[in-house]
């Protein structure tokens, strides 16, 4: 659905009364209301393919809030949509509804019984945060989802999610003990064990028990037999059909016809779980195989050896990998020359127990069983936990990779888990190729081949022939899933996508038991309607997010998008030429388009991506709610298009870290779409005074080091801080960056610089020859980093040189420029740098700098500002000063004597050297101190974020990004040496914790050995 006249019917008739809703919720309860189009269209779509506008967005404080909802909404007649993370595949999550978000209050642990191991949950608590909480208790809950850093247990009970672990322990509805929640009517119900009910519940479970009665022997003929049968409601809880048995004594638990409901019977309040030991060692044997064909058919004998999991990685993904330098030498460990190193699959076979000798035992059954297979020396055995965790990680990238694919065709998830018997599971699956194949695409298959559920998305483009596809590859696949007698969906649950499939199923007969269920529990089909019972067709146009008619507007971008805007062939991938993709917004509206809503962005891991969400748990601060809001606003769906202020507010609160550049799977660069943002909004609407004062901040320089007094004023007169709050909008709570006399232009006389000549000449000579690019912070206001960064290079022999332009004024990289909206002076500052080093360059000479933020935009946004290839040849040459100290040191270049340390360092490091990848050197860099004891600070952006943590609306998220992980870790170490290369990091550790930080050219300095220091 990409237009309001495309409002699915439901939410037009709902219409008349949203601000009827809106008024009551905001009267009665404490909760959030959005109402506004841009939140509505940022719930208005999950995982999957589809988008349907919702009535309205709450985010409910408590129970309270939620009960409330609930008897505001069934007054309205309005339908209810409870969601989690969103990140469900099919659509569950969409809907014509209210939204309740219960993720982000509704999530404590709200008891644990260790001797009965049980938990008891709200229904917004992430996995991941459950497990870390029963971590100490040496128990986890099993079900591990591979979203388990963003999946609530509210949302993976909703969908009866597994992961790849089930094959020992089970789905949800394997290890769900009990669920209160309330029904449409209002009525609060506890389920549980069917022998202990009373009243309603007990009410319930005769009516369900009488249906599974009635209809036992088409349960028995129709049911698929195998554990991931995700389908429609659990009718055969009265008479199970799963390989594995719902509960431990075959008793019957109420609780699990909820599971897997998505949301359609009742709203979960409380769920009790059933957790299991962690296991103490974990082995992994990877078995390559010479064809795929042999990898799913030797599945069903690698399960009787009782592995933990078997996990498929196919040829694409290994190839994916060995292309990638960083994982090459990873999954060369994995393979083994039984193939001649290059296997068609391989598969992770992993075994996990308490016992490491019985567990070696199992690996060495695997070798034999291989052998007796007939493929002896075809498995890599993998005994300690570093390798094995290296290559799990390799498994995950190499998706991420996948979804990356550039242009209109997408990896489509509909028949991504279909799950067969394993004997079928090699005929299943050359079969399925086929079918893509006669449809001019291709699948990469990956995922668990211990439960015969393989994940595989064919490439189809939803804008043109996707959906024709789409209905022609599900019919054939479903055929092939009743000739194997598996399940068409096996593990994300049926939503939109697979609803239709429910009744192809199971037959009209259950179809209408599960209808009955529904009625029963939820008689005006309030909740999640149009999930499960009533679903639309799979292939229903109005509910795409991408459709025929989907179109973007024309704008003009002023940075590069060109390399997005490309079109991909589905069979071998490969894109076309940059700028041929047909994009009226020149790939910029197809950058946005590369998120896929998978949600990866909402974990709270102490890595980059994203900062803003983590403090505020808010879906506009958020990666996915930004790109959401840029789609809407760059296809016309929002009003005031894209320099609107839904998308201002949306933008707001992100930093510009680039985390999600590097953690997002499908690489959206939110921090340059800020800019992009940023620079037409300031062309549209101007600049604030504030603004231009922090864009022009270099150029005040040769004026503020003459006259620093003046320029420092403002925090040595009283009243002048609360007056640049009040005019300006900086925080009186924050000091000022402080001007100096003894900036590094005043310094730099004295320091033995090289000239131009000199250095071309020591580095025509031996290679010793370096630029050195002083920027504004450590130009001004830190001098000691410039100066020492000096020392260390010289006491190491090299030639340094500062480059200036051509007047003699000090270089910039034009970073608060762009950040203010400035683009072209940003361009024509790049265009002096460029001028500047271009002959170092063409000499090969290395351009270091120090602030990372402003070093790596010659290796970043300068290369999307059209600048040509002089831009790309100083990038490949722009290196930050510990990674040329780093680089020197490996090829033996580096004649450095240091003093050992007498302080153990604790690194906190740059969000953009993280993004780049540029954090490994500086720990190489400082571990060339001899005894030196480095320490990395898990932490993400420190919160001041260049001018950000500076303005008053800003200071106090500013302050909290901060107290995530960064401040609590250098309070925790008072003896340690704080280093941090960035110059915000440093301003906000002096804030928040009242300790010096030091650049690590400041630290290298501080070590070198008595003679080289006065070298
Ligand atoms: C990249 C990727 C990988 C995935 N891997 C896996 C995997 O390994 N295994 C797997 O099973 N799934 C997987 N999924 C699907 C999805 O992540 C899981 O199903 C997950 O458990 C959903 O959790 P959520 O919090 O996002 O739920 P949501 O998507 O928000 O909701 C899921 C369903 O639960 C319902 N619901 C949520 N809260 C409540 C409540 N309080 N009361 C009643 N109903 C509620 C919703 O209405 C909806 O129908 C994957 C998805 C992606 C994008
Ligand atoms: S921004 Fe990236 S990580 Fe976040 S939902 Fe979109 S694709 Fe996923
Ligand atoms: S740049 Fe940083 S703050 Fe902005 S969306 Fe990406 S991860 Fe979040």
């Amino acid at each position: 659905m990409n237009a309001p006249e495309q409002v699915a019917p439901l939410a037009r008739a709902a219409a008349a009364d949203r601000a009827e809703l809106a008024r009551r919720l905001r009267e009665h309860t404490r909760g959030e209301v959005l109402f506004d189009a841009a939140s509505c269209g940022r719930y208005a779509t999950d995982a999957s393919i589809y988008q349907i506008q919702p009535l309205g967005a709450f985010v409910p404080t408590s129970d309270d809030d939620v009960a409330a909802a609930i008897a505001i909404a069934r007054e309205l007649g309005a339908p209810l949509l409870p969601r989690g993370g969103g990140t469900s595949q099919c659509g569950q999550t969409t809907g014509a509804a209210l939204v309740i978000d219960g993720s982000k209050h509704l999530r404590r642990v709200i008891d644990i019984d260790v001797e009965a191991r049980t938990a008891t949950v709200e229904p917004g608590l992430v996995l991941d945060h459950l497990n870390a909480v029963l971590k100490p208790h040496g128990l986890w809950f099993p079900v591990d989802v591979s979203t388990s850093a963003q999946a609530t247990l509210g949302g993976m009970a909703g969908n009866n999610s597994c992961g790849s672990r089930s094959i020992a322990y089970g789905n949800m509805v394997h290890n769900v003990l009990g669920i209160d929640a309330w029904l449409a009517d209002g009525q609060p119900v506890s389920f549980g064990p069917v022998a202990g009910l009373v009243g309603r519940e007990r009410a319930i479970a005769v009516f369900v028990r009488g249906l599974a009665l009635r209809h036992h022997g088409e349960i028995e003929a129709r049911w698929p037999k195998v554990m991931r049968r995700v389908a429609g409601y659990n009718l055969d809880i009265f008479h199970p059909q799963s390989e594995r048995p719902y509960t431990a004594n075959g008793s019957v638990n109420l609780a699990h016809l909820l599971v897997g409901s998505e949301g359609t019977l009742a709203v979960t309040r409380r769920l009790r779980v059933q957790l299991a030991p962690l296991p103490r060692h974990k082995v992994l044997g990877v078995v390559n195989f010479a064809s795929f064909h042999a990898a799913m058919d030797s599945a069903q004998h690698l399960v009787t050896l009782g592995p933990s999991a078997v996990e498929l990685v196919d040829r694409t993904m290994i190839d994916l990998a060995r292309a990638n330098p960083a994982f090459r030498p990873v999954i060369e460990t994995a393979l083994t020359g039984h193939t001649g190193g290059t296997p068609e699959a391989i598969l992770l076979v992993e075994f996990s127990g308490d016992d490491r000798a019985a567990l070696l035992g199992q690996l060495r059954q695997l070798v034999e069983l291989m052998a007796d297979l007939g493929a002896p020396g075809s498995v890599v055995e993998m005994p300690d936990e570093a390798p094995q965790k290296a290559l799990w990680e390799v498994r995950k990238a190499g998706l991420n990779i996948m979804m990356s694919l550039k242009g209109d065709g997408k990896p489509v998830s509909f028949i991504e888990d279909c799950a067969v018997p394993l004997v079928h599971l090699a005929e299943y699956t050359d079969a399925l190729t086929e079918v893509f194949a006669r449809h001019g695409t291709r699948g990469t298959w990956y995922a668990h081949a211990s439960v015969g559920t393989l994940h595989v998305r064919p490439i189809l483009d939803m804008r043109r022939d996707g959906a024709k596809k789409m209905r022609a590859i599900a019919e054939e696949a479903a055929a092939l899933v009743r000739k194997f007698k598996g399940a068409y969906s096996g593990e994300h649950g049926d939503g939109l996508c697979r609803g239709e499939w429910i009744e192809w199923q199971f037959g009209p007969a259950l179809n209408d038991a599960l209808r009955a269920i529904k009625r029963h529990l939820d008689p005006g089909h309030l909740l999640n309607p149009g999930k499960i019972i009533d679903p639309p067709k799979m292939d229903d146009a109005s509910l795409f997010r991408y459709s025929g008619g989907y179109r973007t507007i024309a704008l003009t971008p002023v940075f590069d998008w060109s390399a997005w805007d490309v079109q991909n062939n589905p069979t071998t991938e490969q894109t076309t030429a940059p700028g041929t993709g047909g994009d009226p917004t020149s790939g910029l509206a197809k950058a946005v388009e590369m998120c896929n809503n998978n949600g990866h962005c909402r974990k709270f891991d102490a890595g980059t991506m994203c900062p803003s969400y983590r403090v505020t748990r808010d879906e506009v601060h958020l990666t996915r709610g930004r790109a959401n809001t840029l789609r809407l606003a760059l296809s016309g769906q929002l009003e005031g298009g894209f320099t609107s202020d839904a998308v201002a507010e949306a933008l707001e609160l992100c930093v510009g870290c680039k985390g999600c550049r590097r953690d997002c799977p499908t690489g959206v660069d939110m921090a340059k779409m800020k800019l992009e943002f940023t620079a037409q909004r300031a062309a549209e609407r101007g600049l604030t005074v504030a603004d231009r004062l922090l864009a022009r901040l270099p150029d005040m320089a040769p004026w503020a080091r003459r006259l620093p007094r003046l320029f420092n004023l403002r925090d040595h007169v009283p009243g002048a801080k609360a007056l640049t709050e009040r005019w300006l909008g900086l925080s009186a709570r924050r000091s000022l960056p402080r001007w100096r006399s003894d900036s590094f232009a005043a310094v730099a006389p004295g320091l033995g610089l090289a000239t131009r000549a000199q250095v071309l000449d020591a580095a025509a000579r031996d290679g010793k020859g370096v630029v050195l690019f002083v920027d504004t912070f450590n130009g001004c206001f830190e001098t000691e980093n410039a100066r020492d960064a000096v020392r260390v290079l010289q006491a190491a022999g090299y030639a340094v040189h500062v480059a200036t332009r051509t007047d003699g004024a000090a270089l910039c990289c034009g970073r608060t420029l762009l950040a203010a909206g400035l683009a072209a002076e940003a361009k024509a500052r790049a265009r002096e740098l460029i001028d500047a080093f271009t002959p170092f360059v063409d000499a090969g000479i290395a351009i270091v700098g120090l602030e990372p933020s402003c070093l790596l935009t010659l290796r970043d946004e300068m290369l999307v500002m059209g600048l040509g290839e002089p831009a790309h040849r100083l990038a490949a040459q722009a290196l930050l000063f510990e990674e040329f100290v780093a680089r020197e040191q490996r090829a033996g270049q580096l004649a450095l004597r240091l003093r050992a340390a007498t302080q153990p360092m604790l690194v906190h490091g740059h969000c953009h050297q993280k993004a780049f990848g540029a954090m490994p050197p500086v720990l190489e860099v400082l571990r060339l101190i001899p005894g030196a004891d480095v320490g990395v600070i898990e932490s993400s952006c420190c919160g001041m974020a260049g001018a950000f943590g500076y303005e008053a609306k800003h200071h106090a998220v500013s302050m909290q990004m901060a107290e995530l992980n960064l401040l609590p870790a250098v309070r925790a170490r008072p003896d340690a040496l704080i280093v941090a290369d960035g110059t915000s990091c440093r301003h906000q550790i002096a804030d928040g914790a009242q300790r010096d930080a030091w650049h690590v050219a400041r630290v290298l300095a501080a070590h070198l050995a008595p003679a080289a220091a006065t070298a």
